[in-house]
């Protein structure tokens, strides 16, 4: 028994356990106890039998219950049958054999609608507290209304047994309270504990990366070092190549570590972006000097477009945002083998002092699949693992851009085909600290990455007192024989301790410092050397050479007071240009310059094709003048229209008159193709090379539904292609084409010309005329038998525009002319909401003479300012057939 009692406190206070169930078992114990106790105070108070048959039912049901929900775990299952019990039979049978309202079952209702709501849950908890109301309220109806079906109390009975009830339910809901505010607090400590295990152990492992890539470092630096010396001065074209394949694995290995190093910063919350002015041009024409090398090797076309409006001087995280830069241009060439990669560089709005830099990355390479784009950002994830198996990468390069770009706050978007290309769209938002232009830049005015890595030698300062300062010798070795060439006089120093001797004996011009060293560290060294007493190396310039990478590790240094900060692994050209850079000028003896760069050498080609923020493109079956398409530079989808001589494009292969003559003098058979998913991939990928965005104006999606499907399927693979349905076919399509790509000429961003045209596109008023309806019914638009019935009957019909559905609006009967004029009135009939600024009409196989008396007509009812004449694209033509035409004009401002 003791056994017992002493294992359920146990499992009260197992944090492991689900709250509820401990309360279930908790809140039954108790109850058993009360029952106790209660069967105790009925005999005291001498209820009736029956009250108290019923407490010793209830004590010898719920015991075996409670063991088996405890024994079995079946607590869940047990809290709801002991509801049951509660709700349907006990309480119920104890309101009526103790007394109803005059007794202690009110204080037990409102108990088990507390159980009810603590125990239980989910749909059981509604089902049992609808259930316990209904209950309560029948029971206080039947005490209301037949009150001798309840086994009375006298005052005596009432009063005691409602003090009773009142002590026992206030005594357990304490218990239960209390039990609870201890879960909680107890669960609050456990949480905050473990929140503080999690931070160590994130800040232990983040630790220990640093700590590896610091160590993974050193010995990198040693072997890209040395390598170094062997490239410069081996004679043997074996040796050379071995050197070189040394050089290329070195550097795969020291990417890997800084991914993991910026991972495990970014992971751990530690990632702090600086924020200081920097030269966009001086990062662009970097990235693109350091790749066009790759890109030169495979052979590909490098094109680089820089807008001349980019400010020349903006905030931010250089370093970071070379970073990005150089993994979307690096995966561009590693996953294109031909064709090209091109860079543009465009900014947004200049606003309130910022500016959002839009980098735009494209190549004609293998592409990504669609159901991988979802995964392209996440770590360690590579696509098509079978068929990149042979290039080399690890998956995290994007998933680390992409951190980095949230942590600017900018924003990064993937468009591909697979197998075509891939665009990749980064948008940062940055300071302007500098307005002024930058103008137009020429990449390639700098020298190749190529020639740099090959090595110059750029001075000699034989006079020059150099000292370097690491407790790994083999750092010293490269260090020492990086300098070789320059002649510099260069001692070296295992610790802090012998440096100070050192400075003691000699003035050095320069002292490059480890800073992680046993015993002193490189910064104590530095100050120590700074303030020496009797020292002679003062006023050295100091430049810390660490294995700690990271743009907090520069800013700590540069705090510290040193004039330099290089990072292992060094190579020699980038340590002699910082000893170049601290020398005084008296020391430097001879100095070469190096080679100008040699434009033979590179594909690179710059300013070459602009890229637009927007670009409005739409289908043939759009009919916009084509002075506009030209001047708004609105690209467009032809349909294809399939004849029995083959198929053509619409309006490229073939025109109306053509098509006309073709169907109508000839009599033959010509439709048009709906377009396709692949054909709307193709052309947005081709297109997405000229514009970051992209917005499709769309024929109406319930004229032809499976264009505007295969339109919406293929924007789906694209972060930055928007699909309109325009509800309009023909010049109403037109019409907010040439309205959007309007809008976008202005600059408005795609965000705001899509909700523009949604406003307008209730504005358009379209409707034509169609002399009869022999194509449409060839088309299968409408059926033979009414085209039959309309010729016979010189019916001719106005078809017009309904919530995106062509549908017929009227039919005149009699001449052309007629009907023409009947037309003409009807259509302009709302004279006060027309827009007087632009009336098309659109037309398929008319005369010029037919066109004037149109126009004649029009102008009786209202005067337009201009009245354009369109004729109707090839695919429009060979649905509606000759001697259509259509009026197409906005509503007015104030009629909306
Ligand atoms: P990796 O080190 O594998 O290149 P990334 O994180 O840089 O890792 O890229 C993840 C995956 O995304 C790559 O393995 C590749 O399958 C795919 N990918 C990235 N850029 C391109 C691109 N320009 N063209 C095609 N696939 C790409």
């Amino acid at each position: 028994m003791i056994k017992g009692v002493k294992k359920i406190i146990e499992y009260l206070y197992d944090w492991r356990e689900d709250v509820q169930d401990r309360l279930f078992i908790l809140l039954t114990s108790i109850a058993l106890t009360g029952l106790l106790f209660a069967l105790v105070g009925n005999i005291i108070v001498g209820e009736s039998m029956l009250s108290m048959v019923s407490t010793v039912i209830a004590f010898f049901i719920f015991l075996p219950m409670v063991y088996f929900a405890y024994k079995y775990r079946k607590i869940r299952e047990t809290a709801n049958v002991v509801a049951f019990i509660l709700v349907f039979i006990f309480f119920p049978l104890i309101y009526f054999t103790s007394g109803g309202i005059r007794g202690g079952s009110p204080i037990w209702f409102v108990f088990s609608v507390l159980y009810i709501g603590m125990i239980l849950r989910g749909n059981v908890r509604i089902f049992f507290f609808i259930c316990e109301m209904a209950v309560a309220v029948m029971c206080y109806y039947i005490d209301y209304t037949h009150n001798e079906l309840i086994m009375p109390h006298d005052d005596y009975e009432f009063f005691s047994d409602s003090l009773g009830s009142f002590i026992i339910v206030s005594v357990i809901l304490t218990m239960l309270m209390s039990f609870q505010t201890y879960v909680y607090r107890r669960e609050n400590e456990i949480t905050k504990s473990q929140k503080d295990e999690i931070d160590k152990l994130s800040k232990a492992q983040s630790r220990f990366f640093s700590s590896m890539s610091h160590e993974i470092r050193t010995p990198i630096n040693t072997i890209i070092g040395l390598n170094e010396m062997i490239l410069r001065e081996s004679q043997s074209e074996e040796i050379r190549d071995d050197a070189l394949n040394i050089q290329a694995a070195s550097n795969i290995l020291l990417h890997l570590v800084n991914d993991i190093l910026d991972m495990s910063r970014i992971q751990s919350g530690q990632m702090v972006l600086s924020e200081t002015p920097y030269s966009p041009k001086d990062v662009i024409m970097d990235v693109v000097s350091m790749l066009s090398v790759q890109a030169k090797d495979k052979k590909l076309e490098f094109i680089v477009n820089v807008a001349p409006d980019i400010p020349s001087v903006l905030s931010g995280d250089e370093v970071r945002i070379r970073q990005i830069l150089i993994n979307v241009l690096n995966n561009a060439i590693k996953y294109t083998s031909d064709g090209f990669v091109m860079l543009s560089v465009q900014c947004g709005i200049k606003h309130d002092g910022k500016v959002t830099v839009i980098y735009s990355i494209s190549d004609s390479g293998i592409g990504i699949r669609k159901e991988s784009i979802d995964d392209l950002f996440s770590a360690f994830k590579r696509m098509d693992e079978e068929k990149n198996r042979n290039i080399e990468g690890t998956g995290l390069g994007l998933s680390i851009v992409k951190q980095f770009v949230d942590l600017m706050g900018g924003k990064i978007t993937v468009n591909s085909v697979y197998t075509k290309g891939s665009t990749f769209i980064i948008e940062i938002p940055q300071a302007i600290v500098d307005d002024t232009p930058i103008g137009s830049i020429d990449p390639t005015e700098r020298r190749s990455a190529l020639e740099e890595q090959e090595y110059h030698q750029s001075f000699e300062a034989p006079d020059a007192r150099v000292l370097v300062v690491d407790d790994a010798s083999a750092n010293l070795l490269v260090a020492s024989k990086l300098l070789k060439e320059t002649k510099v006089q260069v001692d070296t120093a295992t610790s802090g301790r012998e440096a100070l001797e050192l400075t003691l004996e000699k003035a050095y011009h320069v002292i490059f410092m480890d800073h992680l060293m046993p015993e002193m560290d490189g910064i104590e060294c530095m100050h120590l050397i700074r303030n020496q007493t009797g020292g002679l190396s003062r006023s050295a310039a100091f430049v810390a050479l660490t294995a700690n990478a990271g743009t907090e590790n520069k800013a700590l240094y540069e705090k510290e007071g040193f004039d330099g900060y290089l990072v292992k692994p060094v190579r020699g050209k980038t340590i002699e240009a910082e000893l170049r850079r601290l020398l005084p000028a008296e020391l430097i003896s001879a100095e070469s310059r190096a080679e100008g760069f040699s434009s033979d050498g590179t594909l690179i080609i710059s300013g070459q094709r602009k890229k637009a923020s927007v670009v409005i493109t739409t289908s043939s079956v759009a009919d916009i003048p084509e002075d506009f398409i030209k001047r708004y530079d609105i690209s467009i989808i032809p349909l294809t229209i399939e004849t029995e001589e083959g198929i053509f494009r619409d309006s490229v292969d073939i025109d109306s008159d053509g098509v006309l003559s073709y169907m109508v003098d000839e009599g033959r058979e010509a439709h048009m193709n709906e377009l396709r998913q692949d054909e709307y991939e193709s052309f947005f990928a081709e297109q997405l090379q000229y514009a970051n965005n992209i917005i499709h104006i769309s024929v109406s999606s319930r004229v032809q539904a499976n264009s505007y499907k295969a339109a919406l399927d293929a924007a789906r693979t694209f972060d930055n292609v928007w699909i309109v349905d325009t509800g309009q076919i023909s010049t109403g399509q037109g019409l907010m084409a040439y309205t959007a790509a309007r809008m976008a000429a202005e600059g408005m961003g795609p965000e705001a010309i899509i909700n523009k045209l949604e406003e307008l596109k209730k504005e358009v008023v379209t409707s034509f005329i169609v002399d009869n309806m022999d194509l449409l019914s060839r088309n299968k638009k409408v059926s033979p038998i009414v085209a039959g019935i309309t010729r016979a009957f010189m019916i001719r019909s106005v078809l017009g525009f309904r919530n995106g559905k062509m549908q017929l609006s009227r039919i005149y009967f009699g001449s052309r002319e007629h009907a023409w004029k009947k037309y003409i009135a009807y259509a302009l009939r709302n004279e006060k909401t027309i827009d007087r600024g632009v009336l098309i009409i659109t037309h398929v196989g008319l005369s010029r003479r037919d066109l004037l008396k149109i126009q004649e007509e029009v102008s009786v009812h209202v005067s337009f300012e201009k009245i354009y004449f369109h004729k109707a694209s090839p695919a429009i033509s060979t649905t509606t057939g000759p001697g259509t035409f259509g009026l197409f004009f906005w509503r007015t401002e104030n009629s909306r």
